[in-house]
């Protein structure tokens, strides 16, 4: 089945490419279909993949229309980079925005300890390049900081104005530009964040500290694009005078355009974000409540939407509603001696949070990406935790094949030892299912 659309795919673009891109790019390149449908283009490296894009990923495209396949979601990755995760783009045609809708200005809560950031980034947003360059956002973990950087880039790109966005952590530019001197492809490395960049979005840049060769790499890039007028911004958890480790010239750069801080929120901010999370995720979650969770957890967001999370998990588990006692016992750490009956349907449940993805979408056949991952943990959930046969969990999945389901359930396993990031995924549910 692979080989014939993949046959038939390439004798197409046989006769678009000119023949030596079509030998060097094409060939060579393995492609996939995976069990949701999805086609998945396999590189050996970075470079590849983005020529690849640059050449010929029109052409594929034109292709895919023509047989009649472009609502099928298309990936291109790379994989044996040391950091494939990072490198994988998707694409869905019509291009969708790459940006998770869950980071946007209208999901962040405003309130007076990050009022003047989040203006920052709205101004930035509106006028890339032209108000504050750089924009500097800095202060505690887990205040917001990703979340307002990848809000900008939801916003520019829903904007539509062909801007090359580019957002990325500082660890993975770092991991980027020591690849490309081992490869020796310096000038495509330079190429991608200087002329192939109109908005740098670069996260938690005091990972640089300490890290001379890629903070010249990053002087020089920083200089082209300012230069060129393009928009970069900025986050750390420290003042830029504050990151020990980073070179001055640097130091001071970041503080030409504006340097904002984000502040713990005050109680009555904690309260509304709990409350707009509720609501994002259709809990019930009463006043009473909100108040004991905000006035407990006063530092982090992500802890506040923890705890959030782990109330509704319980509340799920155990069938009762979320009430005041529930919430003194999850907070105060004894809920896992709680005792249930764990059943099928609170898994999916669980997973679905997690995602943030619907139950009903989990069960159905719909072969999308952002689907079949939470619907592969699922399985494999079931299968280790309530030991249901593969037809049976086929069955309660919305019929699926049991070697659709005998495949997740291996994918999954294999996963968990090789990829850290689906250990975390799993491990966060079985904490709540314990
Ligand atoms: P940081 O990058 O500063 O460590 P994040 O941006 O990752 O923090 O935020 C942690 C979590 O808290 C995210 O899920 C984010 O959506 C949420 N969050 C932070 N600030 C707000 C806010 N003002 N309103 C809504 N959610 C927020
Ligand atoms: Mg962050």
């Amino acid at each position: 089945m692979e080989e014939k659309i993949w046959d038939r795919i390439c004798g197409k673009l046989r006769n678009t490419l000119p023949s030596h891109i079509y030998h060097s790019l094409v060939e060579g390149t393995a492609f996939n279909e995976n069990d949701a449908g999805d086609f998945e283009l396999d590189f050996t490296d970075n470079f590849s993949k983005e020529h690849f894009e640059q050449k010929c990923l029109p052409a594929l495209q034109d292709v895919l229309s023509q047989l009649k396949l472009s609502n099928r979601p298309l990936t291109l990755k790379v994989s044996s980079e040391t950091n494939p995760r990072e490198a994988q783009y998707e694409f869905n045609l019509p291009r969708r925005n790459p940006f998770d809708s869950k980071y946007t200005f209208e999901t962040f809560v405003i309130g007076g300890s990050n009022q003047f950031a989040h203006a920052a980034c709205q101004a930035v947003s509106k006028q890339p390049g032209l108000c504050y360059n750089p924009l500097f956002i800095f202060g505690g973990a887990g205040l917001g900081k990703t979340h307002l950087l990848r809000a900008i880039g939801y916003e520019l790109f829903q904007a539509d104005k062909g801007q090359k966005i580019l957002f990325l952590t500082s660890e993975s530019f770092t991991n980027e530009l020591i690849q490309a001197i081992r490869v020796d492809r310096m000038k495509e490395f330079r190429e991608k964040y200087r002329t192939g960049c109109d908005v740098l979005l670069l996260d938690d840049i005091h990972f640089l500290a300490g890290k001379e060769r890629t903070q010249e790499e990053f002087f020089y890039t920083f200089n082209y694009l300012h230069e060129a007028r393009k928009q970069i911004v900025i986050t750390s958890d420290r003042y830029p005078k504050d990151i020990q480790g980073l070179e001055n010239r640097l130091q001071t750069r970041f503080e030409w355009g504006l340097v904002a801080d984000v502040q713990p929120p005050e109680i009555e901010t904690r309260i509304a974000i709990l409350k707009n999370k509720a609501e994002i995720d259709q809990i019930q979650l009463p006043d009473d409540v909100a108040e004991y969770i905000a006035s407990h957890i006063t530092t982090n967001i992500r802890e506040l939407e923890g705890s959030l999370h782990r109330l509704q998990a319980y509340a799920l588990l155990t069938s009762v509603p979320i009430s005041l006692e529930l919430a003194h016992q999850t907070l105060k750490d004894i809920a896992p001696k709680i005792k249930h009956e764990l059943t099928a349907d609170a898994v999916l449940k669980l997973v679905s949070l997690q995602f943030g993805v619907r139950t009903t979408d989990l069960k159905s056949d719909k072969r999308i990406r952002k689907l079949s991952l939470p619907r592969q943990i699922c399985m494999y959930l079931l299968r280790k935790h309530l030991v249901m046969s593969f037809p049976e969990i086929g069955k309660f999945m919305g019929g699926k094949d049991h070697s659709t389901v005998m495949h997740a359930v291996t994918k999954i396993a294999e996963l968990q030892r090789t990829d850290p990031e689906i250990l975390n995924y799993t491990a966060t549910i079985e904490g709540l299912i314990r």
